[in-house]
């Protein structure tokens, strides 16, 4: 009984620590870093999926740790999720604590721990320790105590080979919104067309592997890790009036945003409570439970979050996971304990509010749908699957499928404590099994826009695309009827 038991605790140990280093704590560098996420891959093969989703300008891969029941698969119906991290090549803390969520995700797997089985399964989780490798290395040069003492140093590595700011290299699509509004035009409230002058100038090599990556995936929700403060940023970052530096500037989800940066700051043992809060040199936030409107702090253009909300469907706030930037090695255990909690209960919100499928009157799903919410000026669409996720707080929405012409409104409710409210909807399109098989390979849809972000623009491509499906859509729209 005795030597069972003790066998049983021993397999549990071996599993929990998996793909797990001994010795020191330590920060892994580029080589490390990979060998790191290889060792997690090894342990758990059947979850997980090792991919780059490019190179940095200096030529090193930009890794990607997928986690999910059936990696590499879509699977329709299931939201993808994602965190990256060290986009500011100094901020190292949000590296390591994916490389330990990594590891945890595995472990607790394994160990068939029933909260981690249930996110694994039902979620499709993207990591990205490193989006900044080379400014990570100039960083690391310095080490933790260089970079302490010498304020010379502040910025050494934050950002890329070439001095981008990379989390300000995205394109501006805040300013394009708010110039249609100044101007009275009709609003396009989601997945603004990208402005021709973005393409015309140099875009970093991480910029456009992320702008690839983020328009080719479903991605829901997700999450970019910083250091430098403590508090949950959450969009827009720019502010709406050109002159005004640091003014609130709400999206049309503004208290969605609020719960979501809520999550992680509660979560965390001192980021919400004011009084235990630390201040951070030069970085004064008032407290407000550890959440800041980015724009408010300081107006920012061309950012992350605010091309993320308004040029693909994911919503994302920036983690600001401390003062330090670059905290002693031995510290790194601790600030896992902090943050573990935290990364898990914001990776659950992508379960929160509804999902389900747009159809057809044939059974056919519909991608490229618009998922609208009466009283929040910002629609969705469905992907590929014809599936959506549409991310809300509890509450009774009426809510309108619409395709062209198309649509369906129905009431959904969302509940405090559940997992997303199913609403699927029904377009009586009246097309044809064929025609909707072609429109469902031919839509311009995600993959379609990203040949031209990968590399350069493609202007005639995109026309012809364009031309190709407009001409067949109305042909069918007219046939089908
Ligand atoms: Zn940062």
């Amino acid at each position: 009984m005795m030597v069972g038991a003790t066998l049983v605790v021993l397999l549990l140990w071996c599993s929990a620590s998996v793909g797990v280093e001994t010795g020191r704590p330590r920060y892994h560098n580029t080589v490390e870093m990979e060998a790191a996420l290889r060792a997690v891959a090894d342990a758990c093969p059947d979850v997980t999926r090792l991919y780059s989703i490019g190179t940095s300008e200096e030529g090193r891969e930009l890794w990607v740790l997928e986690i999910s029941d059936n990696p590499g698969q879509h699977e329709p119906g299931e939201p993808e999720f994602r965190y990256t991290a060290n986009i500011h090549g100094n901020e190292v803390l949000g590296r390591e604590l994916l490389l330990y969520l990594a590891n945890y995700l595995c472990s607790r797997y394994q160990a068939a721990d029933s909260r981690v089985t249930r996110l694994v399964d039902e979620t499709r989780i993207h990591l990205i320790p490193s989006l900044n490798p080379d400014g990570y290395e100039k960083a690391a040069e310095l080490g933790h105590q260089s970079y302490r003492t010498s304020s010379a140093h502040g910025d050494y590595g934050r950002y890329n080979t070439r001095g981008v700011n990379l989390y300000r290299d995205f394109p501006g699509l805040g300013k394009v919104l708010f110039t249609n509004r100044n101007n009275n035009h009709k609003v396009q409230n989601n997945h603004l067309r990208i402005p021709d002058s973005y393409w015309s100038r140099q875009i970093a090599n991480e910029t456009k592997a992320f702008l690839k990556w983020a328009e080719t995936y479903p991605f829901v929700l997700g999450a970019n890790l910083h250091g430098g403060s403590l508090v949950a940023v959450y969009p827009f970052d720019l502010g709406q009036n050109p002159a005004d530096l640091s003014s609130y500037s709400a999206t049309a989800d503004d208290e969605l945003y609020r719960h979501l940066a809520g999550t992680y700051a509660r979560a965390h043992p001192t980021m919400a409570k004011c009084g235990a809060r630390v201040t951070c040199d030069n970085l004064n936030t008032t407290c407000n439970g550890g959440i800041k409107n980015g724009a408010s702090w300081f107006s920012v253009p061309g950012s992350l979050l605010d091309y993320s909300y308004l040029g693909t469907n994911a919503m994302e706030v920036a983690l600001e996971l401390g003062c330090d930037k670059f905290p002693a090695p031995d510290e790194l255990p601790r600030l896992w304990d902090d943050n573990r909690e935290p990364l898990l209960s914001y990776l659950e919100q992508v379960h929160i509010g509804i999902k389900g499928f747009v159809r057809n009157n044939k059974g056919h799903v519909m991608p490229g749908a618009a998922i609208s919410v009466q009283g929040i000026q910002h629609d969705i669409t469905t992907a590929k699957d014809g599936d959506y996720w549409r991310l809300l707080v509890p509450g009774t929405y009426r809510v309108t499928a619409y395709w062209k012409s198309y649509e369906e409104t129905k009431t959904c409710e969302v509940t405090r404590d559940g997992p997303a409210t199913t609403c699927d909807f029904t377009l009586h399109t009246d097309l044809t099994s064929d025609m909707h098989s072609f429109l469902k390979n031919n839509i311009p849809d995600v993959e379609a826009s990203t040949s031209g972000v990968a590399g350069q623009y493609q202007p005639c491509a995109a026309i012809a695309a364009y031309l190709i499906t407009s001409t067949v859509t109305i042909l069918y729209t007219i046939l089908g009827q």
